[in-house]
């Protein structure tokens, strides 16, 4: 069902790649006198890795993954728009999707002119059935799946997401910007056995590094290579390739964290659910908990007048107000705020 080359833009079959200073030279050097950079260090006179060998060999390590199965991005937004530019036809292909969800995937798509399909999610926030998803399905493009998912907070069933991938003809991506405060398994297992699926993660979220800008995707190494092929050489400075690997290296502290912050969601969600204008709270397996008020609005802007920002996500859900789950003290700020009301 699944051809990589068919899917593959003809444009980008035939793109010779930009070849950079340091790709055509071989072996050890101390002396760099290739790229017009100034001599002088500052610790970062130099051009960055553009193939970010250290960190990967780290994350292989960690991810259990090869080299070659790995794209480092500048964000994880920066790895959706190379999906689109690499395996959407503008205009022809389609970008699926199933609200409520993250909006850079439409967004994004519609940077790229690609046609945009919404299926929603059942009243529970669950994947439609099969049946349903693919009697809208009429091209190939991207189906995007984010789970946990952002609004709502719940994940979806990994073999049915298998089942999806193994019936589309185009790329199924599985967003996993908030798998690290989830107990259900990644959909990384899959990436041998499922030639069209490719995993994002992020350092965005659970390892602290949103300022940073450095997201992961994970899939088969053809499609790695022709993603690796069109970005740019040097989409991830220096130093946020630094940070991110020793982050990986000492990741003690974030467990840590990580710990704190589930702990503070069951928590603050006991506390939302004990108030009498709160309506109902989702189950969530991420940071963050959807929420119905029985004024959203008014909630929202109460918050703000009291020096608290939470996300009205009333557009979307009727009524639901998304809240991050803070420090404790943040939390206890949230909760007594809110009682005021
Ligand atoms: C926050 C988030 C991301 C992270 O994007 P970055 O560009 O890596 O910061 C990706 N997907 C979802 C669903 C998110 O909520």
């Amino acid at each position: 069902m699944f051809d990589l080359n068919k899917i593959t833009r003809k444009n980008i079959i035939n793109l010779e790649p930009y070849s950079s200073a340091r790709d055509e030279f071989e072996g050890q050097s101390s002396i760099w006198l290739d790229a017009n950079e100034n001599p002088f260090n500052t610790d970062f006179n130099r051009y960055p890795d553009p193939h970010q060998i250290q960190l990967k060999n780290k994350i292989a390590e960690v991810k259990n993954v090869n080299i070659n199965e790995i794209i480092v991005g500048n964000g994880s937004d920066e790895l959706i728009d190379l999906l689109f530019k690499a395996f959407c036809e503008p205009e022809i292909d389609a970008a699926y999707l199933f609200p409520p969800t993250y909006g850079m995937y439409e967004v994004s798509a519609k940077i790229n002119n690609v046609k945009i399909v919404k299926i929603p999610l059942t009243k529970n926030f669950d994947l439609p059935s099969l049946e349903t998803i693919f009697k809208k399905v009429n091209s190939n493009g991207i189906l995007f799946i984010c789970s946990p998912n952002n609004p709502t907070g719940n994940t979806f069933n990994i073999k049915k997401i298998q089942e999806i991938a193994q019936s589309f003809g185009g790329i199924v991506v599985v967003d996993e910007a908030y798998i690290d405060f989830s107990e259900m398994p990644s959909a990384l297992q899959l990436i041998n056995s499922t030639p069209n699926l490719v995993v994002l993660q992020t350092f965005s979220k659970a390892l602290g590094l949103a300022g940073l800008r450095l997201g992961l995707g994970f899939a088969n190494k053809k499609i790695i290579s022709v993603l690796n092929k069109i970005k740019p050489p040097y989409n991830v400075n220096t130093f946020t390739q630094q940070m991110g690997l020793k982050v990986l290296k000492n990741n003690a502290k974030i467990k840590s964290q990580i710990k704190i912050i589930t702990n503070e969601r069951a928590k603050l969600i006991e506390k939302l659910n004990q108030l009498s204008i709160v309506k109902k709270s989702y189950p969530t397996q991420a940071n963050f908990v959807l929420v119905i008020f029985d004024d959203a609005n008014r909630v929202y802007q109460f918050l703000i007048e009291n020096g608290i920002v939470i996300r009205n996500r009333s557009s979307q859900v009727k009524q639901a107000l998304r809240i991050t789950i803070g420090t404790p003290e943040e939390n206890d700020r949230l909760i007594t705020t809110l009682k005021k009301l």
